[in-house]
C-alpha cells in the first residue's frame, strides 16, 4: 500500500505564538491517522518552535522552500541543512506561488529536489496548471512536461523517495476544486509518466492533491485510487478543518 499524507501549508501566516496555538490545537484533537502521515509547513521563522512542540508526536515538520545551494552570498535563502537542524524532515517545492512570484522554473525546482534528496529530506514537487491552460486542453502537456523537468536525472531510488503534488493554479486559495474524477484523471497520467520512469518507484510514490481541499470534500478526493493525500492550505491554518480532512483520509 502507497503511503498516505496529509500536509498543511501554512504560507505566510503564523507568528511564533500562532504556531505553537495551531500545533498545540492539532495535538489536543483527533489529529492521528492509522493511515494517513501528518505533516505541517510553517513559516521558517515558526519552524523552530513548530519541531519543538511536534517532537515526539505523529506529525512532522517541513519547509515551504529551500536554496538549490549548500550556502553562499545568496541573500534571503535557506539551506536544506538549516531546515533539517530546526528539524523539518519534509520540504514543498515548486509551489504555484513560487513559480508565480518567484519566477521559479522547472529546472530550478529539479535543482532544489536535487539537493533536497542528497541532504535526506523529503521533497513535496509541486506541479499544476492555469485556468486558462485547462480550457484550451493543454493540462496534460503542462503537467507532462513539469513532471519531466522537476524530476530529470532522479535515479529510482530518489524518485522512491520523493511526493509529486498536483495542484491545478485555477483551485488554489480559490474555493474551486477539482472534481474527484478530475483530479483523480490528471492524478492517473501523473502516475502513468512515473511508470515511464521507473515502474517500482511509479507505484510507491504519493501523488498528493492540493487546491482548496476541505473538510466537506476531502473524502471525495481522497477515495480515488490514484489521490494518496492532500495539500492544504487554507483550511490547514484552522486545527479543527484540518483534523476533519486528516479524519476524512
Ligand atoms: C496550497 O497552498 O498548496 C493550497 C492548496 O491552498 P488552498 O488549500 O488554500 O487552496
Amino acid at each position: 500500500m502507497r503511503r498516505m499524507i496529509i500536509a498543511g501549508n501554512w504560507k505566510l501566516f503564523g507568528t511564533i505564538a500562532e504556531t505553537e496555538n495551531l500545533c498545540k490545537g492539532l495535538l489536543n484533537g483527533k489529529s492521528r491517522s492509522e493511515r494517513a502521515e501528518v505533516l505541517v509547513c510553517p513559516p521558517y521563522t515558526a519552524l523552530a518552535a513548530a519541531s519543538s512542540l511536534l517532537a515526539d508526536s505523529h506529525i512532522a515538520v517541513g519547509g515551504q522552500d529551500m536554496s538549490e545551494y549548500e550556502g553562499g552570498a545568496y541573500t534571503g535563502e535557506i539551506s536544506a541543512e538549516m531546515l533539517l537542524t530546526v528539524g523539518a524532515t519534509f520540504v514543498i517545492l515548486g509551489h504555484s506561488e513560487r513559480r508565480q512570484y518567484h519566477a521559479e522554473t522547472d529546472q530550478l525546482v529539479n535543482a532544489k529536489a536535487v539537493r533536497a534528496l542528497a541532504s535526506g529530506l523529503t521533497p513535496i514537487i509541486c506541479v499544476g496548471e492555469t485556468l486558462e491552460e485547462r480550457e484550451s486542453g493543454r493540462t496534460e502537456d503542462v503537467v507532462g512536461a513539469q513532471i519531466a523537468g522537476t524530476l530529470k536525472d532522479l535515479s529510482a531510488e530518489d524518485l522512491k523517495k520523493t511526493v509529486v503534488a498536483y495542484e491545478p493554479v485555477w483551485a488554489i486559495g480559490t474555493g474551486k476544486t477539482a472534481t474527484p474524477e478530475m483530479a483523480e484523471a490528471v492524478h492517473r497520467f501523473i502516475r502513468e509518466r512515473l511508470v515511464a520512469l521507473d515502474n517500482e518507484a511509479a507505484e510507491m510514490l504519493p501523488i498528493l492533491y492540493g487546491g482548496s481541499v476541505k473538510p466537506n470534500n476531502a473524502a471525495g478526493l481522497l477515495s480515488q485510487p490514484n489521490i494518496d493525500g492532500a495539500l492544504v492550505g487554507g483550511a490547514s491554518l484552522k486545527a479543527d478543518d484540518f483534523i476533519a480532512i486528516i479524519n476524512a483520509a
